[in-house]
């Protein structure tokens, strides 16, 4: 999944932890693709005629999807860059709402109230506050996680389970909320002025836990897994984890279905949870060399260490995002906190304006947690090419992406917004490796159509 190493989880966290569900941990590392109909590519020519044309192939494979669907895929993965900035601003409206009109200060003091004990009056106030922010974001969430999502035919979930997949994020979000907050103020109300050094390093721990128990914990509230049985797909995938040296004995199937027709996989957990899942989708629609390609490329993910290296990289990122926050807090409380109520850092109160000045700082840092997670993604794809050796099964999961990741942007929109390689780059890097490994080259994935010409 993608969204794999989510620099952006604890912002979401803080903010409307519904979202920073495992769901989202998922996404992260995926990978995605469709179903078959009508044949598009005239591979064959670029197979036969003369030295290999790297060009041509990776053209070829970009005209698999009918340009009435590319259009769509466009629009929707470009809509996603502006929601970024609407993202933005609506959580600064909500966040300014609750400071001007003194609702966190009121909502301090209700728990202030209904305990004496420092820590459950932290607790409360998360309580509070993440319920109203649910509310108060909701037009926005189920515009986009809902509406838009129907618009572009990838969601199949009616609006009732999917309300439930929302009640449930918004339990996990209460849960692992509380997890964070109520140490944070401690640490903030004992060590003072350098509370942000430590305040990073519990988070970057609150993350490895949060890592540890996904897959067992959370993962499962909102799909089925089991251990996928099929022998001619999970005997070549195990064949593949024993030559990688990947203690694995199962692999995992979940029922992605339910929730849309995206194909993905994902290696997730840490230590004795790690695990390797393939989501249904990519069962149904993908060919074994296709299968392989994926799966090669997780394992990437975990021969290549990346869910350690992600922690220590996003420890750099949340270091500085929690220095700066410190000193956006106190520059904001020296103008303000008196009308909003607040006494100083170390009330409560004071949350909806660290959302506001982190939402500031992971806005800005938007290509740096880009650059980060696509640079791991593209070593994973590299990885995945020399496990699998299926360069043309490649080709065509990366076309499926492309139902809902622009296939063919420009350098610097894929530098700013891509959290993976886009489409051609990664069909690029195939063919590239085929043009080695001219051997590898599979006629029937070339031929194979993808898309229906609707
Ligand atoms: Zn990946």
């Amino acid at each position: 999944m993608i969204r794999g190493m989510r620099l952006v989880a604890l912002f979401a966290v803080l903010t409307v932890a519904s979202v920073a569900t495992a769901q989202a941990v998922n996404a992260a590392k995926a990978h995605s693709s469709s179903s078959s109909a009508p044949a598009v590519a005239s591979s064959s020519s670029v197979l036969s005629s003369g030295p290999f044309d790297v060009n041509a192939a990776v053209e070829a494979y970009l005209a698999k999807m009918p340009p009435a669907r590319r259009a769509a895929s466009n629009a929707y993965f470009e809509g996603s860059y502006w929601l970024i900035l609407w993202d933005f601003l609506s959580t600064v409206f909500v966040m300014w709402l609750l400071l001007r009109f003194r609702w966190s200060a009121s909502m301090r003091n209700l728990a202030e109230r209904l305990t004496r004990f420092r820590p459950l009056q932290t607790a409360l106030y998360w309580i509070q506050f993440i319920v109203i922010v649910s509310v108060l974001t909701f037009p926005m969430t189920v515009y986009e996680g809902y509406f838009r999502e129907h618009k572009y035919d990838l969601l199949n979930q009616t609006f009732g389970p999917w309300m439930r997949d929302q009640a449930v994020g918004l339990a996990v979000g209460v849960v692992l909320g509380t997890i964070l907050v109520v140490p944070l103020f401690g640490l903030v109300r004992r060590l003072g002025k350098n509370w942000w050094v430590w305040g990073a390093v519990l988070s970057v721990l609150f993350f490895a836990f949060v890592s540890l128990i996904a897959p067992v914990y959370i993962s499962p509230l909102f799909n089925k897994y089991k251990t996928l049985e099929d022998a001619r797909i999970k005997d070549p995938i195990l064949s593949m984890a024993r030559a990688n040296g990947i203690p694995a004995t199962n692999v995992y199937e979940f029922d992605a279905s339910q929730q849309s027709n995206r194909v993905s996989a994902n290696v997730s957990g840490f230590a004795n949870t790690l695990r390797i899942s393939l989501n249904d989708n990519l069962l149904k629609r993908c060919t074994l060399p296709e299968i392989e390609t994926t799966m090669g490329h997780e394992m990437g993910h975990y021969v290549l260490n990346h869910e350690y290296k992600g922690l220590v990289i996003m420890g750099v990122v949340i270091v500085i995002a929690f220095a700066f926050l410190n000193w956006g807090i106190n520059l904001a409380l020296e103008r303000w906190g008196e009308s909003w109520g607040i006494r100083g850092i170390t009330d409560v109160a004071v949350l909806p304006l660290a959302v506001i000045v982190f939402s500031i700082f992971f806005l800005l840092m938007t290509p740096v947690s880009n650059s980060i997670t696509r640079t791991m993604e593209f070593e994973a794809d590299m990885y995945g090419l020399n496990a699998a050796r299926q360069p043309d099964g490649e080709a065509n999961v990366d076309m499926l992406l492309g139902e809902y990741r622009k296939l063919d942007p420009s350098p610097l929109e894929e530098f700013v917004f891509f959290d993976h390689p886009s489409g051609r780059t990664r069909i690029t890097a195939a063919m590239r490796w085929k043009a080695e490994h001219p051997e590898t080259a599979s006629s029937e994935e070339m031929a194979r159509s993808l898309f229906d010409s609707k």
